[in-house]
């Protein structure tokens, strides 16, 4: 057996000022040995790289400077290359020069000071255009750097320095507008814990969180953020869990509750019992989940890098031939073709369109997570705004999961007692909504639970055990009858259960039926104005999906004007269902609570998980997961998302639409070149701003 490792690395690399800069230094890293796969994301500066074998921190600065940039490196330094000095030096330069030409007619002072202007303004995109140029690449550095020689060539100095000045500002702005977009995605990640205090001998020992272990008692006091994930020992207080769920409000918690690492103690004094190692907690994974969904590219992207790549040689071909052919058959004077191929020059690099999708769709990703929604990559946020029906679990999605246990009904010689008891040792071991029911039911009657083994979980229908070398069943009716266990007698105490809309829970040995649980459970109230909101926002169709009984089923169905409904499914068949929708209609969404539905989340082109925060399971399989049991989320989802989709299409004609016009004004003579600078260097700008605006949807 071969295996094969893979090794995973983050780097964070500094000074890319355009977006084809991400592509130069991909391209790098590729020549390495050993590399499987290399991202590298303009937006937040970093990249991740998988590769058969351990790769030096060197061998991988060298790739990235022979592209033109550097490591980020943990030691802050000034960051001199955004500097506005020589910008600002340039603009003097040419505004001395042109007052010097235009106002006190001394023309010979005009040549020296653009000269000025341009070497100040623009020795750094020349040294840069020549590395581009040593490389062989296409870059933006390189096309201006030609498009100002050309320009002295002809001897349009002003024009020349104009380009440079104008180019050098673009590209200051560009710069600080996108560490906007960054900034804004380092402060959803900044609330990281630091220090635990860590109480030992009845003394408190501050430590890094990363070191704290399973099962340490932890004191947070007010206004501190909770280490680790764990249980409330002692204290209560209001708990601010916003940097992970996006819910405002906070809550309050006392004895015995869970609370998250990352989130914030408001008011009381806590002792926590760490459950878990700060790497495994909630927030940690939810950090991960984040940095690599930005570093996915969407579909849409991937046109857009592909459509890149021959953009820039077809429009320098083009270049080439609008010098060339006019002057050489048509007898039409070189310079002016010349100058009219300098500005095609300009607008050669994609830039704006390069850049337009993924500062979109992580700024679309940013502003889901604020709101609690974890979305797994740009392709989910893509496709979300494209689906069409979507299926919805009904056991804890469409209804609370907080059922109320209606009554019991001991059958032959058991007791009431006997019944929960039997039942509640069993769910003990179960994490359905169901189990958390029955067995707080058990406790409200302070019985004490048996030991249970041979646990196992029936299909989603159930669940069995042995307790003191006997067999018990706990499940629904469609398990007790598969299994010959359901006496004809008991249908009409069923029916009338069901009549009520309530769900029958079966407890049971080998060879029959020792009582009935009847439970209820109650719809959501944001379910109804959710599943309105999402009809209006183009859901075509809502179906649901259950493993409960049909007349329940139809209840809720009816009660949430559902388009359809399936029940009594089990798991797998759960998954035929979303197979049979996926082969109608072109994108499904199947939002559940990951307890037994996890297959069917898997399946739909989306799978949407609810309430996933502190369920490990249910963030992992999930494409998308709402960290709030919240379904409103849904709508303010597919709102973020169709959004972004929007201002994509916005971007994009905006970025091809000006460089569109700008050839067109170029080929027959209207455009200068410092306009084509400014239209190029705009556009850029224009689509930065335009796809910041989905952080605040309307
Ligand atoms: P839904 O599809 O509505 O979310 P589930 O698939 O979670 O429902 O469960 C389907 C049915 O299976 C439940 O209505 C219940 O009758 C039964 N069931 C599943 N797990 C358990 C359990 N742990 N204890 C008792 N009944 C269970
Ligand atoms: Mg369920």
């Amino acid at each position: 057996m071969t295996t094969e490792s893979i090794m995973h690395n983050q780097y964070e690399i500094r000074g890319m000022d355009c977006a084809d800069c991400a592509r130069h230094v991909e391209q790098e890293i590729q020549k390495l040995e050993g590399i499987r796969s290399v991202q590298v994301n303009f937006v937040t500066g970093k990249m991740q790289i998988s590769s058969r074998q351990p790769i030096t921190e060197q061998l991988i600065q060298k790739a990235v400077n022979r592209a033109g940039y550097a490591l980020h490196t943990p030691t802050p330094q000034p960051d001199n290359d955004k500097s506005l000095l020589p910008i600002l030096l340039a603009g003097l330069f040419i505004l001395l020069g042109m007052s010097a030409v235009y106002i006190f007619s001394l023309p010979r002072f005009g040549i020296p000071l653009y000269i000025l202007g341009i070497v100040t303004g623009g020795y750094k995109i020349a040294r840069q255009g020549s590395r581009e140029a040593a490389q062989f690449r296409l870059g933006m550095n390189f096309l201006m750097t030609l498009a100002v020689i050309g320009a002295m060539i002809i001897g349009d100095w002003l024009e020349g320095a104009a380009v440079i000045f104008l180019f050098a500002i673009a590209q200051y702005l560009e710069g600080r507008t996108m560490e906007k977009a960054r900034h804004s995605i380092e402060k959803l990640l900044n609330q990281k814990p630091r220090l635990a205090n860590v109480i030992m001998n009845h003394q408190t020992i501050p430590v890094p969180v990363e070191e704290v272990q399973i099962g340490q008692l932890l004191a947070v006091k007010p206004g501190e953020l909770i280490p680790v994930d764990g249980k409330i020992e002692e204290g209560q207080s209001f708990i601010d869990q916003s940097s992970l769920t996006g819910e405002s409000q906070p809550v309050a918690l006392g004895e015995g509750d869970h609370v998250y690492g990352g989130t914030l103690n408001q008011n009381g004094y806590l002792e926590i019992l760490a459950e878990r190692l700060f790497v495994d907690s909630t927030f940690s994974k939810i950090v991960d989940l984040v940095v690599e969904a930005q570093s996915q590219k969407a579909h849409q992207q991937n046109v857009i890098d592909r459509f890149a790549l021959y953009y820039t040689p077809v429009v320098i071909v083009l270049a080439v031939l609008i010098a060339a052919i006019p002057p050489l058959f048509f007898h039409a004077p070189f310079l002016t073709w010349f100058y009219r191929a300098l500005v095609i020059l300009v607008i050669a690099c994609p830039c704006a369109l390069v850049i337009s999708t993924p500062v979109t769709i992580i700024s679309g990703l940013t502003a889901a997570m604020r709101r609690g929604i974890l979305i797994k990559g740009g392709t989910y946020l893509e496709n979300f705004s494209r689906v069409q029906v979507m299926a919805f679990d009904k056991t804890g999605t469409l209804t609370e999961g907080k059922f109320q246990v209606q009554h019991v009904y001991p059958s032959g010689k058991q007791t009431l007692e006997q019944v929960l008891m039997i039942a509640a040792s069993l769910e003990n071991k179960s994490d359905h909504p169901i189990a958390r029911l029955i067995c707080s039911e058990a406790e409200r009657y302070h019985l004490h639970t048996a030991e249970v083994s041979n646990f196992w979980s029936l299909d989603g229908q159930g669940i069995e055990g042995m307790i003191n070398n006997h067999r018990y069943i706990v499940g629904n009716h469609n398990l007790f009858e598969q299994r010959n266990l359901c006496q004809p007698e008991l249908h009409e105490l069923l029916s009338t259960i069901e009549d009520k809309n309530h769900t029958a829970v079966l407890v049971g040995n080998q060879h029959t039926v020792l009582g009935v649980i009847s439970i209820a459970d109650s719809v959501r109230s944001d379910a109804l104005p959710t599943i309105r909101q999402l009809k209006e926002q183009g859901i075509r169709r809502m179906v649901m999906l259950t493993g409960d009984n049909h007349r329940t089923a139809e209840a809720v169905a009816r009660e949430l004007y559902l388009d359809d409904y399936a029940a009594e499914l089990l798991p797998a068949e759960k998954v035929e269902v979303i197979q049979k929708l996926k082969r109608e209609f072109n994108k499904i969404a199947m939002v559940g609570d990951g307890v037994n539905d996890a297959p069917a989340l898997a399946c739909a082109d989306i799978g949407i998980a609810m309430g996933a925060c502190g369920s490990d399971a249910a963030i992992e399989t999930a494409d998308i997961a709402l960290l709030e049991d919240n379904l409103s989320k849904l709508a303010v989802l597919r709102r973020i998302s169709r959004m972004t989709m929007n201002l994509i299409g916005q971007n994009i004609v905006i970025a091809l639409g000006l460089k569109i016009v700008f050839l067109l004004l170029a080929v027959l003579g209207l455009a200068t070149l410092w306009m084509a600078v400014f239209a190029d260097m705009g556009a850029s700008l224009l689509v930065i701003f335009n796809g910041l605006r989905v952080l605040n949807p309307h």
